[in-house]
């Protein structure tokens, strides 16, 4: 029987692999899908700056066996492109496969700087696990608390807006309305990333919250104590966070394709690897264009999502010698979580701002508890949220 194997369980990989299946049935063909993830979850990585993280993964196994898809819980290791098989941390021998979806995500890329291992960071449930329960172990003892942060992007600011409830939550509110928020930026602005439209309402928001920046300096070092910056002033602090900026996964190196600055393979518009006609690339590794303008897709959950899917329904059709669809996706927003102050969405790549405060933060709870999950349920619930296309099935709110 034909197949298709995926590398990676998340948002990229699983919907991958729903659509695969679902367009096997489409097609009345006999399809085996494999997916391989180095745990049995899920992580829905943008909920990790939330209190109580435990919550944040979803158990893959129910889901994709529910479908008939092959679930292995293992690391791949590498990738043999010319004999066509992947090789597992724990097995000896090949998986085999007749075409291959690279989806193994991103990972953080620390800064090269001494001591930069103490400092905790949100990239995965692990990590988010252990800054949270250091927090709860710490913030009690003190009285004024220093959280210094280092990335004033997208990951900085809605941990820095989240970081008084975090600590309300560890111990009280007067430790949480003493606490000393820093975020630290190597740009001479924040959210740099995020265009010049939403600035002054983030900055305003920043203000608002008494979060302290430090723009246009780079870490030194890092230590137990605190950090040394590039303009040699030393900041003591209790808590160093690093949410600096993501790098595709090292997988992505067994295969011998041309990639760009962030380690994404470039892809075709049909999501194959250039060079490689057997293999597809989605999500946070792979550098595709979204539309004719010239945008390039983000290592970020709302392309993860939509991708995914371009890449199951390509491989699925590509393996019976069907036409297959390009990846497109014009359609762009942001939604930036502020915490107390409510959130930011905004639209189009110049990112105009659409809805602030309650309004926006009630979309951000949606996304987050709802839009970002998969689906669950009965095959038939499963099956029917599986198309190329988002449709208008229903989902039930998760938290
Ligand atoms: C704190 C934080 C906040 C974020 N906030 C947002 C946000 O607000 N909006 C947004 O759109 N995006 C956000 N993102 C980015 C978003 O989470 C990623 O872009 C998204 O998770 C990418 O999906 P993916 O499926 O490509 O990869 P991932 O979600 O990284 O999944 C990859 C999977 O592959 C597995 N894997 C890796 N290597 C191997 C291997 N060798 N063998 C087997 N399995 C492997 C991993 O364990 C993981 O399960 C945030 C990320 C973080 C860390």
């Amino acid at each position: 029987m034909n197949n298709i194997l995926i590398a990676g369980g998340g948002f990229a990989g699983v919907w991958a692999a729903l659509v695969a299946r679902r367009s096997a049935i489409d097609l009345n063909r006999d399809l085996s899908i494999t997916l391989v993830n180095r745990e049995n979850y899920l992580t829905l990585r943008p909920r990790l700056y939330e209190p109580d993280p435990q919550r944040f993964r979803v158990p893959l196994r129910p889901i994709l066996e529910t479908v008939d898809i092959t679930f292995i819980e293992d690391m791949i290791t590498t990738v043999n492109t010319s004999r066509q098989q992947a090789t597992l941390a724990t097995e000896t021998g090949g998986l085999p496969y007749d075409r291959l979806i690279l989806a193994t995500g991103s990972q953080l890329a620390p800064p090269p700087v001494p001591g930069i291992e103490t400092a905790f960071n949100l990239d995965s449930w692990t990590a988010a696990m252990e800054f949270d329960s250091h927090l709860s172990r710490t913030m009690p003892a003190l009285k004024a608390p220093v959280i210094a942060i280092i990335g004033g992007g997208f990951t900085g600011i809605e941990i820095a807006m989240e970081m008084r409830g975090r600590i309300a939550a560890a111990s009280d509110m007067a430790t949480a309305q003493a606490a000393r928020i820093l975020l630290i930026d190597r740009a001479s602005v924040v959210g740099a990333e995020l265009g010049d439209n939403p600035r002054p309402y983030i900055e305003a928001a920043l203000a608002e919250a008494d979060i302290e920046t430090r723009l246009g300096v780079s870490i030194d070092a890092v230590d137990k104590s605190g950090l040394s910056l590039s303009d040699g002033t030393r900041i003591d602090a209790d808590i160093v966070l690093l949410a600096s900026g993501m790098r595709a996964n090292p997988l992505t190196e067994k295969i011998a394709a041309p990639c760009d600055e962030l380690g994404r393979l470039m892809v075709d518009p049909d999501l194959r690897v250039a060079g490689f006609d057997n293999v597809f690339a989605t999500g946070d590794v792979a550098h595709a264009e979204t539309d004719d303008a010239g945008h390039t897709a983000l290592m970020s959950c709302q392309h993860a999502m939509t991708m995914g899917r371009y890449a199951g329904y390509n491989a699925a059709h590509d393996i019976f010698g069907l036409p297959t669809t390009p990846y497109r996706q014009e359609r762009y927003v942001t939604c930036l979580d502020l915490g107390s102050a409510g959130a930011m969405f905004t639209s189009g790549w110049d990112r105009v701002i659409d809805k602030t405060g309650m309004e926006a933060k009630k979309l951000k709870q949606n996304i987050n508890s709802n839009i970002i999950y998969p689906p669950t349920g009965t095959r038939e619930d499963i099956l029917a949220a599986a198309t190329l296309i988002p449709g208008h099935h229903k989902t039930s709110q998760r938290t």
